[in-house]
């Protein structure tokens, strides 16, 4: 009756050339609604495992299936395996309406049980198929299965029209357990609306009689405006899982930024703590050592000389943190000039050489004299240094270490490395080496101390000078830090700050 209040009786017969084209455009929008409702109601599965989206997904997959063969099985389109015609058309329609009915129902009643399949895709996968197979079945069969359009009477057939009731009953059914469940779900309420509308559809499907009827028409827009209304539903909820994510992320990411900045301040406050007792304690120890504060005997010379090469040590690790919180502020600055490479790496090897020799390890230099460089000198004797006290650490007695230069013209830059025949660096962990305060976790390195700071502090000073560094290294075999520094290029020298 409120069908009838609402569309008034217009039931016209649409001329068939019209109908034709206005049905298949329906029909098609509404397939590409019914799969993009599957495709949401999916995902919602993939993220939430929940039983009840599981089975949209499927029932909307074999709707958007059926609908379209159900276009395909109108007059007026090419044969679909058999011979079209309006009961074929119709007999597909009421299979997905009641698959539709039934689906919704069955959805709804499973509520929000968790489903944590193994194989929900290859169930999917799985459905598609027996269904599209039951599908071609039916257009074989199609003469042993009730018919449901007359083609005399040119007219739906009783069963149609009381199939048609029975979804009409299903969506009810439906409509009364969600208002019933009083779910907080907002997609539920969509779906009360959007089923609501579909009995609308479903009225108009039951009442006219000839199939290219204006009712038909009107049935499919009341479809689309349905499926529409459950996308919206789906839509909604998924952009504001969006924005809530975002907004925790945000509150998350503001949080981290703080935790950052107040670590940052941290280190430099503890830097300036530690650095000035330190520089005391090697003063006085300095002193102490002097002739002229009085005179130690041999003991007390060797304490004091402990003493003082600990606290370097440890003053030595303090100005990394301060250089590394430094270049994280941007606020460390490259005093950037003409640097001879080999009288940098002789330096270097000079000084670090009788270390070496002490733990029985062989270290060779390979530098070629004319290699210039455009950097900070005192900056890149401290890669040098960092990377060769790492191979040294890392080198058992009896090993190598061997500090390679070379142009390399196609880049303009001078390729420097240090490889070593030591413990080496197992592949998962060798990007992670570069992180501040990271250092493998591993017995065997942990028992060789430092404070996982020297790579990352190496890392930015490469990169500071616009400059890589890469690892190549095999666990037990060793490993070969090359770092890329660029060419001087005679454009003289050039102090650069490097901010933020
Ligand atoms: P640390 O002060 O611990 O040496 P680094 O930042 O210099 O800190 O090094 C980080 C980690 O990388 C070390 O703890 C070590 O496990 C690994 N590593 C660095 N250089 C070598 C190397 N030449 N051979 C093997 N492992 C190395």
């Amino acid at each position: 009756m409120l069908f009838y209040l609402l569309v008034g009786k217009i039931n016209l017969v649409i001329e068939s050339e019209i109908f034709l084209t206005m049905h298949i455009t329906l029909e098609f929008a509404s397939v590409i609604v019914s799969m993009l409702v599957s495709i949401f109601c999916w995902y919602d599965y993939v993220y939430h495992q929940r039983q009840k989206m599981l089975i949209m997904a499927i029932v909307f997959c074999i709707l958007g299936i059926t609908d379209f063969i159900h276009t395909l099985s109108y007059l007026g389109m090419p044969n679909f395996i058999t011979d079209n015609s309006a009961n074929k058309a119709s007999t597909y329609w009421i299979i997905a309406r009641l698959v539709q009915g039934m689906g919704i129902f069955l959805a709804v009643c499973s509520r929000e049980r968790e489903l944590r399949l193994s194989t929900p895709t290859t169930m999917f996968a799985l459905t598609t198929l027996v269904s599209v197979a039951s599908l071609i079945a039916v257009a074989v069969y199609l003469p042993y299965l009730p018919s449901m359009y007359d083609p005399v009477s040119k007219a739906q057939t009783t069963l149609k029209v009381f199939s048609e009731y029975i979804v009409i009953g299903l969506y009810s059914l439906t409509i009364i357990s969600l208002l019933n469940n009083q779910s907080t779900d907002k997609r539920d309420l969509w779906l009360v609306y959007a089923l609501a509308i579909g009995i609308f559809g479903e009225v108009a499907f039951a009442t006219y009689d000839h199939v290219y009827s204006s009712y038909n028409l009107l049935g499919h827009m009341f479809k689309i405006i349905s499926f529409s209304v459950i996308l919206k539903g789906l839509f909604d909820e998924a952009l504001g899982q969006l924005h809530k994510t975002n907004e925790a992320l945000e509150t998350a990411n503001h949080q981290l930024k703080k935790t950052d900045r107040l670590k940052d301040e941290f280190l430099a406050n503890t830097n300036h703590e530690l650095r000035s007792p330190l520089t005391a304690i090697i003063a006085f120890t300095e002193l102490l050592l002097d002739k002229h504060t009085g005179s130690l005997n041999e003991m007390q010379t060797d304490y004091i000389n402990e003493i003082n090469d600990s606290s370097n040590d440890l003053l030595n690790r303090v100005n990394e943190l301060r250089d590394l919180s430094r270049i994280k502020a941007g606020k460390m600055v490259l005093r950037t000039e003409k640097v001879i490479l080999k009288e940098v790496v002789k330096n270097q090897a000079n000084r670090i050489r009788p270390q070496f020799d002490n733990k029985n390890v062989n270290l060779k230099v390979n530098c070629l004299n004319n290699l210039l460089i455009k950097g900070d000198e005192e900056r890149i004797s401290q890669i040098l240094n960092n990377l060769l006290s790492n191979a040294l650490k890392f080198t058992p007695s009896g090993g190598e270490v061997l500090i390679n230069a070379r142009k390399d013209c196609a880049s303009e830059q001078v390729e420097i490395t240090v490889e070593d025949n030591g413990i080496g660096i197992n592949l998962s962990e060798q990007e992670a080496v570069f992180q501040m305060f990271y250092q493998v976790d591993g017995t065997s390195s942990r028992s060789y101390g430092g404070a996982g700071i020297g790579l990352s502090l190496v890392k930015n000073l490469v990169e500071l000078h616009g400059g890589i560094i890469k690892l190549e290294s095999c666990s037990g075999k060793g490993s070969k830090f090359t770092f890329a520094l660029p060419m001087y290029n005679k454009k003289g020298n050039t102090e650069v700050q490097y901010g933020t």
